[in-house]
């Protein structure tokens, strides 16, 4: 009985992802010994994707209500609409970035599973059907029916209402509104609790899914993971190069690419190691006080912000996934579905907190959102870890990018300060 108890709090003394790893590895290799013996398993993993799918509607609902909180425009102003503007652009030129180089690595090819596409359109609706579908006939069906991008865009809209009327309204109706903000901050812990409640049973979940594709295809089943991280890495590399450091550093700031670099690599190593970009807030903006040169009343703002709203690699790395899951049975994806990431990322984005693991559950949306299979979210939940450290460092490089160049246009930063005027041995 003792010694029950002191396996189950060794048990639970290790982290979720841990747990989630070496269930990955120990699925796999059960699927690989005991072949299609182990199928019996199989249900545990269908009851994990099902549990994934019951929150990700209230996910989506509630954290975006919420964000619309942060977002009064009274605190928007010029710099606001800058900042917001800029990491809106920067995620959804990462997106691009992600599906370029996915498209072009295929990382899930050479591996079909044998997993249906749930709702996966045959004929691709057009970009005007694409762009009109955002809208939908009536919000309680949006919600209802689980479509994604229709509920990220009442989610918007109502907050949004809400938040200009918390500033304008008076008496009940102010009250009122802040009661239902803070109704929805509940709710959103409420369903954050049930997602690790989730997680935690994951560890089974993620067996069984390894197990199941493991006994299917054999080792060669392993070739597509490294293919997916070595296909985030590179878009991550060409985010950072281009985009941050040719364009904003280099074209918009005037200013030597490495001198950048070495001012956010604190704040870069810290996402390398703790893999949440709201985790490395006080790095980040000790970087952008210290050795950016950037005033206070600019980062301020714009960091906190970046750290909630701005997700560049969680976003890019939605491209990647959706290629990586649409080869694993076996189709391509179309250019409207390709537009409907894009645009499902960089709105979901903005509700996507930056904590650790928080990009597979915006995984589980955009999959939803194109009828893709969410198994995937469990397979790759094994090799999350690595693949969150390079979101994260992309999250935060992107925020103190964008963060410089705003400093710029309000003349808030000194370009012969801190790093920037340290010359490179
Ligand atoms: N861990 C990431 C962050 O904190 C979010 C994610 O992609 O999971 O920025």
């Amino acid at each position: 009985m003792i010694k029950k108890q002191n396996l189950w709090q060794l048990y639970r003394s290790k982290p979720l992802v841990f747990r989630i790893g070496i269930a990955f590895i120990l699925g796999s290799i059960a699927g690989l010994i005991f072949g299609e013996k182990i199928n019996f398993i199989a249900p545990l993993g269908s009851l994990f994707i099902k549990l994934l799918k019951m929150i990700i509607i209230p996910i989506v609902f509630l954290t975006l209500v919420g964000a619309m909180r942060r977002l009064t425009p009274s605190k928007l102003g010029l710099v606001g609409i800058q900042t917001v503007a800029l990491y809106l652009i920067t995620t959804a030129i990462a997106i691009i970035i992600g599906l370029i180089t996915a498209n072009l690595i295929s990382p899930g090819i050479g591996l079909e599973l044998p997993l249906s596409a749930e709702i996966m359109s045959k004929d691709a609706p057009s970009l005007t059907n694409v762009l009109l579908g955002i809208v939908p006939q009536n919000p309680v069906q949006a919600l209802a029916e689980g479509n994604v991008l229709q509920t990220i865009f009442v989610a918007i809209v109502f907050g949004l209402a809400l938040a200009v009327l918390q500033e304008t309204a008076a008496g009940d109706i102010k009250a009122g509104i802040s009661s239902i903000f803070n109704i929805v901050e509940a709710g959103t812990e409420a369903m954050f609790k049930i997602v690790w409640g989730v997680m935690e049973f994951g560890v089974l979940g993620v067996f069984a899914l390894m197990a199941s594709v493991f006994a299917e295809t054999g080792l060669q089943a392993l070739l597509p993971f490294a293919k997916l991280i070595f296909s985030l890495l590179l878009a991550v590399i060409i985010q950072i190069s281009i985009t941050y450091l040719l364009v904003i550093v280099v074209g918009f700031l005037k200013q030597r690419p490495l001198a950048f670099v070495s001012g956010v690599k604190d704040a870069m190593l810290t996402a390398l190691s703790i893999r949440s970009s709201s985790g490395t807030l006080p790095v980040s903006m000790a970087n952008a006080e210290d050795n950016l040169q950037i005033d206070e009343e600019i980062y301020s703002f714009t960091l906190p912000l970046g750290a909630t709203i701005n997700m560049d690699g969680t976003a890019m790395y939605q491209g990647v996934a959706a290629v990586f899951a649409a080869n694993l049975i076996g189709q391509t994806l179309t250019l409207s579905q390709q537009l409907t990431i894009i645009i499902t990322a960089v709105l979901a984005s903005i509700g996507t907190a930056g904590v650790p693991g928080s990009g597979l559950i915006m995984l589980t949306m955009v999959l939803t959102q194109l009828g893709l299979p969410l198994s995937v979210v469990g397979f790759v939940a094994g090799i999350d870890p690595i693949l969150d450290r390079l979101r994260t460092i992309n999250n935060v490089t992107g925020d103190l990018a964008v963060t410089a160049l705003v400093a710029k246009w309000n003349d808030t930063i000194d370009f012969t300060k801190g790093s920037w005027s340290t010359r490179k041995k």
